[in-house]
């Protein structure tokens, strides 16, 4: 019995020590396994990081190497259109910014370098020239030599003219004059030698006091019949060619300019306006010689036919003054400068 007895308890002590031993196990175990866990994962990730680090260095140079392409790129458009396309190098940018986030997020590590510019090298740079706008898009320009001037001097003739004349002799060229009235010996006088030097007479109107004129159809005609005959009175021409004070688009008329037009196309008169001012009535002040001349040039330079608009008065001192450098210019541009007749331009505002 106490054999038996004496047995078990060696068993028992022997299991106690068998479990005591599995639990130090299980424990080692415990600590252990999640300890060279740790150790793992930590070289794990300082190899992670080496590679986190080798892709972003690849990837500024990726970038630098697209950067380059562009701007290589860029500069050839540039030279071959003379615009510097800033929307295509925008769009150029973007699109290899794309290809380098492509080779990274696909952690290509074998493609080398070469490759990556070989593909940016390939994209095709498709230049896109944005047009600058100028005033010469709407129309095209002729070379100048077939451009055609018209000179036109308004509210003569008077004492003043002489000099219009002789500048215009001197330089041999014929321009056009658009008359009122006068009633005195010079303006007369003027007429004829306007006529008599080949330059072109035309109406511009008798009185050319607008709220008279334009106050009704029957006092547009009786004025136009006014200056019609004061004209061929003093001449012996019978003038078809118009200039209505203000232009046919002045803002004085209180009846529509339409009927007065209608008027003088009844008649077979045409009207002209112009497309080049001098600028020498737009303003009380005496407008200086050197802005006249500016006006004048810019215009012709501006246009394929202009008919310039200048004034024959006596205090319009500056006009005068331009004008020898007007023809001059104009003459170096090899523009034709010629006087109003049939086969001129018609230009209505
Ligand atoms: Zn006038």
């Amino acid at each position: 019995m106490n054999m038996a007895t004496g047995t078990g308890s060696i068993d028992r002590s022997a299991r106690v020590r068998q479990i005591k031993r599995v639990i130090i196990a299980l424990v080692l175990l415990a600590i252990c396994v999640p300890t060279v866990l740790c150790i793992i994962l930590f070289f794990k990730m300082g190899k992670m990081e080496k590679q986190i680090q080798e892709l972003s260095l690849r990837k500024e140079k990726v970038t630098v190497v697209a950067e380059n392409t562009v701007i290589k790129e860029a500069a050839a458009s540039e030279a071959a259109t003379g615009i510097v396309n800033t929307v295509t190098i925008v769009k150029n940018e973007d699109r290899q910014l794309n290809i380098v986030n492509d080779v990274v997020g696909a952690n290509v590590q074998n493609v080398a370098m070469e490759d990556v510019s070989a593909t940016i090298e390939q994209q095709q740079v498709v230049p896109v020239i944005t047009e600058v706008p100028t005033k010469d898009t709407e129309e095209v320009l002729k070379p100048y030599s077939e451009r055609r001037v018209y000179l036109t001097f308004d509210d003569g003739s008077s004492y003043n003219t002489a000099k219009i004349l002789d500048i215009l002799n001197e330089k041999g060229v014929k321009a056009t004059f658009f008359v009122v009235g006068n009633e005195n010996e010079t303006s007369y006088e003027m007429c004829r030698r306007i006529v008599a030097e080949g330059h072109s007479i035309g109406m511009h109107s008798y009185s050319h006091v607008y709220k008279n004129i334009y106050s009704s159809e029957d006092a547009f005609e009786n004025d136009l019949n006014m200056i019609q005959s004061y004209i061929y009175r003093t001449t012996g021409v019978l003038s078809d060619i118009y200039r209505f004070p203000g232009g046919s688009s002045n803002r004085v008329s209180k009846q529509p300019m339409s009927l007065f037009e209608q008027r003088l196309n009844d008649r077979g008169i045409v009207y002209y306006d112009w497309n080049v001012s001098s600028g020498d009535a737009e303003s009380r002040t005496l407008k200086s010689k050197a802005e006249i001349i500016r006006n004048c040039i810019q215009g012709v330079e501006n246009n394929n036919d202009s008919i310039i608009l200048m004034h024959d008065l006596p205090e319009k001192r500056t006009t005068m003054e331009a004008l020898p450098e007007i023809i001059d210019r104009l003459k170096e541009m090899g523009v034709q400068i010629l006087p109003i007749d049939m086969t001129a331009p018609i230009l209505h505002h």
